[in-house]
């Protein structure tokens, strides 16, 4: 098994990633406009997010509040404009952290979620933009709305909260072909003017962009295995 010492050090992984990225891009027929990195650092402690600071990367994801909660606040003192992106599930009881910590949430995924939102919107001054979780595969363990229900959820959430809804994001079921699921995402965001994709990971990245990500999540392939 390998471990993330045995991974290059993470501000290759990173130049290795950006430079998988161009190349996807410039192969794309019809790319999105730009795509954002957003370096998935869950698990991995600040010895090895620094590094990728230090070269000047400065969007990143947690799927945790609580661990986000731990590392970053001192990383955004000693570095000016991270951006930090929520990708992991949001309970209603950890909206007030989130909603001061992370600069985009990309996944709400129920009316609860969003009304809570809403409440917390009405006494902040800063509010992340958000991006609703699309359960593209239908798995029933697997958070996010339906795609037949999406219609409905993106109205309600945008025309009756008011909420600053920007984009969709999904992760497809393992160990199937993600091209479908990219290109579902895409045709019900385009469906409802949504500007913003969030799609592919480690292992899908380039074929996210294809199909015109403008976001997409990458922990592996820059930081190395996760330790369990
Ligand atoms: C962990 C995680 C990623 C990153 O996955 P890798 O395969 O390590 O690139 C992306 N998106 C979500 C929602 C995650 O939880």
């Amino acid at each position: 098994m390998s471990s993330s010492n045995d991974h290059l050090p993470p501000a290759e992984g990173l130049s290795d990633v950006v430079a998988r990225m161009e190349k996807a891009r410039a192969a794309a027929i019809e790319p999105a406009p730009f795509t954002t990195l957003v370096a998935v650092t869950k698990t991995h402690g600040e010895d090895r997010i620094r590094p990728v600071l230090d070269v000047g990367h400065r969007v990143f994801g947690e799927n945790r509040v609580q661990e986000a909660k731990e590392k970053w606040p001192a990383l955004k003192r000693d570095y000016p404009y991270i951006a930090l992106h929520l990708i992991g599930p949001l309970q209603t009881n950890k909206i007030r952290d989130a909603v001061s910590l992370f600069d985009t949430i990309q996944t709400l995924d129920r009316p609860k979620l969003a009304r809570a939102l809403q409440a917390e919107r009405a006494r902040c001054e800063k509010f992340p933009a958000l991006f609703i979780q699309v359960n593209t595969g239908e798995e029933p363990q697997k958070a996010g709305v339906l795609p037949s229900d999406a219609p409905q959820f993106i109205a309600f959430c945008r025309d009756e909260m008011m909420l600053p809804v920007q984009g969709l994001m999904c992760i497809p079921p393992l160990g199937e072909p993600a091209a479908p699921h990219f290109a579902l995402l895409r045709k019900i965001a385009r469906n409802h003017d949504l500007p913003y994709l969030s799609m592919g990971m480690s292992g899908d990245f380039e074929t996210a962009i294809k199909f015109g990500a403008t976001h997409v999540r990458v922990g592996t392939a820059i930081f190395g295995e996760r330790q369990t």
